[in-house]
C-alpha cells in the first residue's frame, strides 16, 4: 500500500510538471515567433557579453517564473538577459529539469531552447522557467492527497479484514468438519457450501466429491471382505462337518471315511481356487501385478484350450469355427486365464446337449476371440453387473450352479491390462457370446 502510495505520488507529480512543461514550450515557441515576425523588438546588445548583467526592464511576456537570455548565435553577441541565477549543468535533475540553490530557497528550473532567423541572423533563445509555484503547488496538493489516499487505505483495510473474518469463519467451519471425519461418520459428515465464497465453494464442492470416491471406494473393499469372508465359510463349513464325521465314524465305517476324505479334497480345492482369485484381485489393487509378456501365436494357445475343452466337456458339443494365426503381445498365462474364464463359463452355463463355439480370428493384425454357447443367457440386470466382483445372477444362484463370481472380474482386469475390450451379447434363456479384442498396436 505504501508503495503504492508513493508510487501513485511521483506519477501525479510526473503528471502535473508534464502539463506545465508543456505550456512553457508553447509559450517558448510563441516568443520565438514574435521574433521572428517583429512583433517584440530586439533592443541593444547588452554589453560586457562576457558577463550579462541583469536588466532593469521588464521582461516583455511578464510571465511569473520565466527568465531568458537571447543570444546571435554567430557573434554570440547577448540582446537579452534577465537570468539573474544560470542553472550549474551538474545540478540536472531529469530530462531539461535542473535544481537550483537559493539563498533563501531552492528552486527547480525547467530549461528549454528556441531559435529564430531575422534579418538572415540565427538568435537563440534559452528559456528558464522557475517551477518552483508549481512545486509549492503540489505541496499545497499533498496533505490533501495524503488524507485521500489514507482514507482510502483504511477504506479497503477495513472491507478486507471484513471480507477476511468471513472467510477464516468458513475455513474454519470447513477445519472443524474435516477434524470430525472418521471411517465411521464419512457417509454422513460433509464440508457445508452454503454461504460459502465462490472460490471456497468450489475448493469444498472438490473435497466433497473426493471424499463421495473415497467413501464409495472404501466401502467396495469392506464388501470385498465380507463377501470373501461369506465365500470361505460354506467349504470351511463343509470340511468342518466332515472333519466332524471322520472323528466319529471314519475309524469304523470305510465309505463315511472315502466319502469324507474326498469331499474335504474338493472342498480344498475349491478353497485353494478362491484364494488364488482373491491374491489375484489383491495384488492387482496393490498394484503389484506383474505381467511377464512376450510375442506368441494366440492361435496355438486357442486351440489347445479347444482341445482340453473337448476332453472335460463330454456332454456339449464343441466347435471350433475359425482359428487363424495371430502374433500377441502379452503374458501368455494370464490370457490363457482369462480366455479359460470364458469358455468355463459357457460349458457351466449352457445344459447337456448344448453346443460352444470358440474361435480366434486375425481381424487387420487385431486378435478377436469370441467364445459364444447356446446355454442359459444373461437379463439386462445381469449383463450390466456381471463383471462386479462376487455379482452371480439370481438364476445362477437358485440352480446352485457353482462358483463365485470373481471370473470375469479377473478376465476383464487382464484383458484392459493388454488394452483389450470385450463385448458381451446374450439372451435369457438363448444364449451368451463373448468377444475379447487384443488391438494390434500392443502387439510390438
Ligand atoms: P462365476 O461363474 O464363478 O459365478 P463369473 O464372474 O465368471 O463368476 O461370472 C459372473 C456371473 O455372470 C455368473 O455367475 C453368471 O451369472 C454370469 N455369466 C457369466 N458367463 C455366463 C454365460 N456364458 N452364460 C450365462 N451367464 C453367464
Amino acid at each position: 500500500m505504501l508503495i503504492f502510495g508513493v508510487l501513485f505520488f511521483f506519477l501525479f507529480a510526473f503528471y502535473f510538471f508534464g502539463i506545465e512543461t508543456n505550456n512553457f514550450i508553447k509559450l517558448s515557441q510563441e516568443i520565438a515567433s514574435d521574433y521572428e515576425t517583429g512583433s517584440s523588438q530586439l533592443h541593444e546588445p547588452l554589453f560586457p557579453i562576457e558577463k550579462p548583467m541583469f536588466v532593469s526592464y521588464m521582461n516583455p511576456y511578464n510571465k511569473q517564473g520565466l527568465t531568458m537570455k537571447i543570444v546571435e548565435d554567430v557573434s554570440r553577441t547577448v540582446y537579452y538577459n534577465d537570468i539573474v541565477f544560470p542553472v550549474p549543468d551538474n545540478k540536472k535533475l531529469l530530462n531539461h529539469i535542473f535544481y537550483r540553490r537559493g539563498n533563501e530557497e531552492n528552486s527547480l528550473i525547467y530549461l528549454h531552447q528556441e531559435h529564430f532567423i531575422l534579418n538572415n541572423k540565427t538568435y537563440s533563445i534559452y528559456f528558464n522557467f522557475d517551477l518552483t509555484e508549481d512545486r509549492m503547488g503540489i505541496k499545497v496538493l499533498l496533505p490533501g492527497m495524503i488524507a485521500i489516499y489514507l482514507l482510502v487505505v483504511a477504506v479497503i483495510i477495513n472491507g478486507g479484514r471484513k471480507g477476511d473474518a468471513k472467510l477464516f469463519s468458513s475455513v474454519s467451519a470447513m477445519a472443524s468438519t474435516a477434524n470430525r471425519l472418521t471411517v465411521n461418520n464419512l457417509h454422513s459428515e460433509r464440508l457445508n457450501v452454503e454461504g460459502t465464497k465462490s472460490e471456497l465453494k468450489d475448493l469444498a464442492i472438490t473435497i466433497n466429491s473426493m471424499l463421495d470416491r473415497i467413501e464409495t471406494s472404501y466401502e467396495s473393499q469392506k464388501q470385498f471382505v465380507s463377501d470373501a469372508s461369506h465365500e470361505l465359510r460354506t467349504p470351511i463349513a463343509v470340511i468342518q462337518g466332515y472333519a466332524g464325521l471322520l472323528n466319529r465314524w471314519g475309524t469304523k465305517d470305510e465309505s463315511v471315511m472315502h466319502e469324507s476324505i474326498s469331499a474335504i479334497q474338493s472342498e480344498a480345492k475349491e478353497m485353494q481356487d478362491l484364494v488364488e482369485k482373491l491374491l489375484f484381485l489383491s495384488r492387482h489393487d496393490k498394484k503389484t501385478l506383474k505381467l511377464n509378456k512376450t510375442k506368441f501365436n494366440m492361435c496355438e494357445v486357442v486351440e489347445d484350450m479347444v482341445k482340453e475343452t473337448r476332453m472335460v466337456a463330454i456332454r456339449h458339443t464343441i466347435n471350433s469355427t475359425k482359428l487363424e494365426d495371430v502374433m500377441v503381445y502379452g503374458d501368455k498365462q494370464s490370457l490363457k486365464q482369462a480366455v479359460r474364464v470364458f469358455i468355463d463359463n459357457a460349458v457351466k452355463y449352457t445344459k447337456d446337449g448344448g453346443s460352444i463355439s470358440i474361435s480366434c480370428e486375425n481381424q487387420n493384425g487385431d486378435c478377436v476371440i469370441t467364445v459364444q454357447d447356446t446355454g442359459i443367457g444373461m437379463t439386462r440386470k445381469d449383463l450390466d453387473n456381471i463383471f462386479e466382483r462376487f455379482y452371480r445372477s439370481d438364476h445362477v444362484r437358485n440352480e446352485k450352479i457353482g462358483g463365485h463370481g470373481l471370473g470375469l472380474s479377473i478376465a476383464k482386469l487382464i484383458i484392459i491390462k493388454h488394452t483389450g475390450r470385450i463385448k458381451v451379447r446374450s439372451q435369457y434363456t438363448k444364449g451368451s457370446s463373448f468377444i475379447i479384442t487384443l488391438p494390434k498396436r500392443d502387439l510390438y
